[in-house]
């Protein structure tokens, strides 16, 4: 019998049936059809690995306390413990934390936060500036802000406008400086991914650059929105990407990591000027965003638990590690592939074909090759990067490493 499930980014005519799991365990998922490797992290959201038993835990008893509520008039403790945690482990300066659901929705609440700030104050400030290859979400307003490709191509018409930079490319970063410089002075935000454009195709750009596309934003007013959402928690080698560039954006999107990767939650922080435009007797100027589930508590338990295994275990010097021993992996690499490279635990090749781009027809196959091999790899075209939750070990790596060098002699 087939399913009636509609998958995510699937074509059905191309692909084969979903292979069904029944359990993970650290970097591992159990299928129907034998073990795989997580080498991606379940699409970049499990930072420790699978069911660490103190995430487990925490969500198994806050079930048995609150499992949802109402969160417009009314709070519950997860939720204000990981409110105050953020707070104090982000970036200096943010100050106020609202909450959603996904990826997406912690941006487009930042998208209405930056434009209700300025309208509030009756400046007409509307524009978006957003990068060359980015990726903010699949909802229309993250789609806008996105790269447009062959995947919104059908829904162009319903995107707004935005400024485009050019992707800060080695030895053309003045070009990106230059177009922010111009676009800046009236424009309400620039939102960008720091330091990678992840679904864009892992494309790696320096601090410094961030740092100065920060110090331009500052001089305009223009507000700066850091989207974190795959960058948080650890990926980028430290807590957050901004940290590496010193800068505090005004608006910080979180959502795959936020609770370890178990669970959806999402969480938009903001400065006290943002929040304060919204702040009035005025009930006009309301923050007007909410999902029902906002702030579910359970959500917000695992969350509390995620940021608890950050004080009591040491994630940093894990990462650390699984950085070099990528960085060790990826040098056998070189050679075979174009543009290989590293930020902090995240690693990206690009195999040389004749159709790059996300379309790159080697890219199905090279799914089901590593899949084979009992490797869950998910190549973004020809692109192939490894994201591997933190707890992976070397005897791990050494599988997905061996199979992306048979693939290089495979797919030449
Ligand atoms: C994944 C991602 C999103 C969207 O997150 P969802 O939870 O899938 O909605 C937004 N921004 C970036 C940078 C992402 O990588």
């Amino acid at each position: 019998m087939s399913s009636p499930i509609w998958h995510p980014f699937t074509q059905h005519a191309l692909t084969p049936d979903a292979t069904l799991v029944n359990c993970g365990e650290g970097a591992w998922l159990e299928t129907e059809k034998g073990r795989l490797l997580d080498a991606i992290s379940s699409w970049w959201v499990v930072t420790h690995g699978h069911r660490h038993p103190k995430i487990v835990a925490a969500i198994k008893s806050q079930a048995d306390a609150l499992d949802q509520v109402i969160f417009a008039g009314f709070t519950h403790q997860p939720a204000e413990d990981v409110a105050r945690a953020l707070i104090e482990i982000a970036p200096h300066g943010l100050s106020r934390v609202f909450y959603s659901d996904s990826g997406s929705t912690s941006v487009e609440v930042a998208l209405k936060m930056a434009l209700g700030f300025w309208r509030n104050q009756n400046k007409a400030r509307t524009r978006i500036i957003a990068l060359e290859h980015a990726y903010h979400g699949d909802t229309v307003g993250t789609m806008s802000a996105g790269a447009r490709g062959v995947y919104n191509a059908a829904y162009e018409p319903l995107l707004f406008d935005v400024v485009r930079l050019p992707f800060p490319q080695a030895g053309q970063e003045h070009q990106t400086l230059e177009r922010l410089e111009a676009a800046a002075a009236d424009a309400a935000a620039l939102i960008v991914e720091p330091l990678i454009a992840g679904a864009g195709g892992m494309k790696i750009y320096p601090p410094a650059l961030l740092h100065d596309m920060a110090r331009i934003c500052r001089r305009h007013g223009t507000l700066l929105i850091a989207d974190e959402v795959m960058t948080g928690f650890g990926r980028t080698g430290t807590l957050f990407a901004c940290q590496q560039a010193g800068v505090t954006p005004d608006i910080l999107c979180l959502a795959k990591g936020l609770t370890g990767g178990s669970l959806p939650l999402a969480a938009t922080l903001c400065s006290q000027e943002i929040f304060d435009a919204h702040y009035s007797t005025d009930r006009s100027r309301t923050f007007f965003h909410s999902s029902s589930f906002t702030a579910n508590p359970i959500a917000c338990a695992a969350a509390r638990a995620n940021l608890q295994i950050w004080r009591d275990e040491p994630v940093l010097e894990r990462i650390a590690m699984l950085g070099e021993m990528q960085e060790a992996r990826l040098a056998r690499l070189r050679g075979r592939f174009e543009n290989v490279r590293r930020l902090g635990t995240i690693t990206a090749m690009d195999l040389k074909v004749s159709d790059p781009g996300y379309l790159a027809s080697a890219a199905p196959d090279l799914i089901r090759f590593f899949h084979a091999r009992g490797i869950l790899l998910r190549p973004l075209g020809n692109t192939i990067y490894v994201m591997p939750p933190y707890c992976v070990t070397a005897e791990e790596l050494d599988l997905v490493y061996n199979a992306i060098a048979e693939a290089a002699e495979k797919f030449p």
